[in-house]
């Protein structure tokens, strides 16, 4: 493999890595060659994916951890350098949606979309700062949406932080490039995965719509996130930073 896709001695953390696209792009780092701590808060689930990545032979652990809180984020990685030693790849991917009208959110509910998408990125970047900087340089990746560019009369919230969330990514890549860390979003179309079967229960139409407006016509999978979590970890994009990259099977270029 060209070293610029080798990620042997890499250490990822992946939030939210123990199912549906942060599952997927697990994998891929996993296959690349990176030791993988991933996070979530259910146990059975974070064992189950633990297993998965150790059948690929990649190191793996898990930490179970809410990340809409400081201190789990700080315990976080502080988990992954008692565990591995170093720290290389950040994946901000833990996300949720609660699907209402503007109108009928409460603030608590505002406040835990917020929180889970988008000040967990901002609190885990923040808890990984030195470590990263203390390898020598390294790769955060931020999960938005193609609700960082769109409306969507259900997603308030979501929206509000999948939008944040790009704009997030630019303030940090700015900040350090100096550091050698390059920081990038990745946008994923609509994705087969846990959350979108509560949407498709939920939007009458949204699976045939989807199905319309995606040129590659069909829903993503979580594999299809495994190139570019391993080419925006891996040397391959060190020139590559504060960008937002569609990965949606053309969704977000069909008006
Ligand atoms: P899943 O529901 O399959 O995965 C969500 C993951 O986030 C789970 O691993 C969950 O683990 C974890 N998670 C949720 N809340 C927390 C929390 N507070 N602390 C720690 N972990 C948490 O959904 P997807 O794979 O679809 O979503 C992954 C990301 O991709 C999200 O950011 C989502 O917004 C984004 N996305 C998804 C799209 C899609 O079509 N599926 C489209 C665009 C963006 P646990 O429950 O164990 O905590």
């Amino acid at each position: 493999m060209s070293k610029a896709f080798d990620l042997a001695g890499r250490v990822a953390i992946v939030t939210g890595g123990n199912g549906g696209i942060g599952l997927g792009m697990a994998t891929g780092l996993a296959q690349a060659g990176a030791a993988l701590l991933i996070a979530g808060r259910n146990a059975a689930k974070n064992a189950a994916a633990v297993q998965a990545l150790a059948a690929l032979g990649a190191q793996a652990a898990a930490f179970e951890a809410d990340v809409s809180v400081q201190a789990e984020c700080r315990a976080l990685i502080e988990a992954a350098l008692a565990k591995f030693g170093r720290l290389d790849i950040l994946v901000n991917n833990a996300g949720t949606n609660i699907r209402k009208q503007p109108q009928d959110y409460t603030l608590d509910e505002w406040k835990s979309v917020l929180d889970t998408n988008l000040t967990s990125a901002f609190l885990c970047s923040q808890a990984a700062y030195p470590a990263l900087q203390k390898a020598g340089g390294g790769k955060i990746i931020n999960i938005g949406s193609m609700l960082s560019i769109f409306g969507a009369a259900f997603a308030g919230p979501y929206g509000a932080s999948k939008g944040g969330m790009v704009q997030l990514t630019k303030s940090l890549a700015c900040a350090w490039a100096k550091d050698n860390i390059q920081v990038n979003a990745v946008l994923p179309g609509w994705i087969d995965t846990e959350l979108t079967r509560g949407a498709r229960r939920d939007l009458p139409g949204l699976h045939e719509r989807v199905l319309a407006r995606t040129p590659a016509g069909r829903w993503g999978d979580p594999a299809d996130f495994a190139g570019i979590a391993v080419f925006l970890a891996g040397s391959a994009a060190d020139f590559v930073t504060g960008a937002a990259i569609p990965v949606d099977g053309g969704y977000s270029t069909q008006g």
